[in-house]
């Protein structure tokens, strides 16, 4: 099947969170997808991210990821999700945070300026603000992370558009199918 990275793919808010949702589905081991897991479409990730981030005015242009830096990228990615994922649940969260800003300090040391590894560590950086950190939320569908920046702290979906509705089909599915509630 054909992939591409599309606005949808970078409903978390943040680079960060966007590079933490290029795993589908965590939570369904069976179902659970690593877009990552493809060099191709790792390689196609930050020219995705360049056009379609939320924070793309503040890391600009992004070099492509080096041969050896998926390796990186893929433990800063899981640092993040495990971290991040256990604040919202409202775990216990001081070994996964010494984790995360281990992994930070190290990939701001082994990495170059405008790599994909280093714009993802700042912008994890910028997520443990304790404005930012507390709007971080679940979505009730797919599982990824998000900012909820709605007013009233109501948003239940990473996109409205795609994980909303398809809980509303599912829903009236689920009503409307013989022996259904
Ligand atoms: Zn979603």
């Amino acid at each position: 099947m054909s992939f591409t990275w599309t606005q949808h793919r970078f409903a978390g808010g943040a680079l960060a969170l966007d590079v933490a949702n290029s795993v589908i589905l965590r939570f369904d081991p069976e179902r659970s997808v690593d877009r990552f897991a493809d060099p191709a479409q790792l390689s196609a990730f930050p020219v995705a991210a360049q056009t379609f981030s939320a924070e793309r005015a503040l890391f600009g242009e992004l070099a492509p990821v080096e041969k050896n830096g998926h390796v990186s990228v893929l433990h800063l990615r899981e640092t993040i999700d495990v971290y991040f994922r256990a604040h919202i649940e409202d775990r216990q969260t001081d070994a996964m945070l010494a984790d995360l800003l281990e992994n930070i300090a190290g990939t701001l040391r082994g990495s170059k300026p405008k790599s994909l590894e280093a714009a993802t560590a700042h912008s994890a950086l910028r997520l443990l603000d304790t404005t930012t950190i507390d709007r971080l939320k679940i979505c009730g569908h797919c599982g990824w992370l998000f900012i909820d920046r709605s007013k009233n702290r109501s948003r239940m979906w990473c996109d409205m558009a795609v994980c909303g509705n398809r809980t509303k089909a599912k829903r009236f599915y689920e009503r409307h199918r013989p022996g259904g509630t």
